[in-house]
């Protein structure tokens, strides 16, 4: 249980009502700033605004997955109120005040190590990014369908990347029926993606490896389809660049090519919220836990 865990949900989308249903089931006391639109009510939770906190007892500030804004504004589908987070803010929080969120940027760590406070960014464990690539994977398979006028079976895909969500993603399509290739720049992931069957190649070789290509699904956050690679690539092929922005893809060449070429962020809050919120919800419980208990010892 989370009994006398105080801690404030800042701003968010859908995910984050899972992540309230589990606090508040778990007893945690939760203020929700961001949420005034929001018409389901919460036992536990009280919403309000930032300035009426009771700032200095929250164990917790858990912001949206984004974290913030380059400016520190922070995102909030219930509400049209602006919430903007300061370095100021946050140096009234306790000192062992916990900030959480999925990912981070500029802004958001030079306020946090501005004011001395732990950091936790959810989507850098490996856990909360292989569970994430469950929702991933099936969001780039509706993307696929919606984008081609040909089956999945059958057809040519390069993943580019063997991390967490390339594995998924290469595994995902080849059971699908796809003839999938995956492109990887170290020695150990080739050798894995041959013992999975697949066809390997490396990156490096990638400008003469999409002359057959249907569909390629990027997820190396790094310029990687590059004009040269784009100018090989058939006329007729499909990108889908799933790493962070601003992808890996030179867009303006693809377009300027008339190569379908899409960048498509977010997709567990857009095709799962629900699941992709209780997987951020079950490790924030579990974190949350362990914090306490840190602090019991
Ligand atoms: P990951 O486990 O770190 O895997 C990244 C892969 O990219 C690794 O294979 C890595 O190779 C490779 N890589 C990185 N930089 C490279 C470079 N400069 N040249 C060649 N290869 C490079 O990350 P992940 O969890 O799979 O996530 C991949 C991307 O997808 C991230 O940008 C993440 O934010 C994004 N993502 C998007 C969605 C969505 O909805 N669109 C959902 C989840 C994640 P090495 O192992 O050799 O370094």
């Amino acid at each position: 249980m989370l009994t006398g865990i105080k801690a404030a949900i800042i701003g968010g989308d859908a995910r984050q009502l899972e992540v309230i249903r589990k606090l508040t089931e778990l007893d945690a006391r939760l203020y929700l700033v961001g949420f005034d639109q929001l018409d389901h009510g919460f036992t536990g939770a009280t919403k309000m605004d930032l300035d009426e906190l009771p700032i200095s007892e929250l164990d917790a500030l858990i912001l949206p997955v984004s974290g913030s804004g380059p400016n520190g504004e922070v995102e909030t589908i219930f509400s049209n109120k602006k919430i903007q987070f300061t370095e100021e803010f946050l140096k009234k929080t306790k000192k062992d005040c916990t900030v959480f969120s999925g990912i981070s940027n500029p802004y958001l760590t030079g306020c946090t190590n501005g004011a001395g406070r732990k950091h936790i960014k959810l989507f850098e464990r490996d856990d909360v990014a292989i569970y994430n690539a469950i929702p991933t994977v099936e969001g780039t398979i509706m993307m696929v369908i919606q984008n081609t006028d040909f089956t999945i079976h059958q057809s040519n895909i390069a993943v580019l990347g063997f991390g967490r969500v390339g594995f998924t993603v290469a595994r995902t399509f080849a059971n699908l029926g796809a003839n999938v290739s995956v492109g990887a720049r170290r020695s150990e992931h080739i050798a894995r993606i041959t013992e999975m069957g697949f066809r390997p190649f490396y990156l490096s070789n990638l400008e003469n490896e999409v002359d057959a290509v249907d569909v390629c699904i990027n997820t190396i956050p790094a310029p990687i389809i590059t004009s040269n690679v784009i100018s090989k690539i058939p006329s007729h092929t499909l990108i889908i660049d799933l790493a962070s922005k601003p992808g890996g893809t030179d867009f303006r060449f693809a377009e300027k090519r008339g190569i379908k070429a899409m960048l498509a962020p977010g997709l567990p809050g857009i095709v799962a919220p629900k699941t992709a919120g209780k997987i951020i919800a079950n490790v924030l419980t579990q974190l949350l836990m362990e914090e306490r208990n840190m602090g019991k010892g």
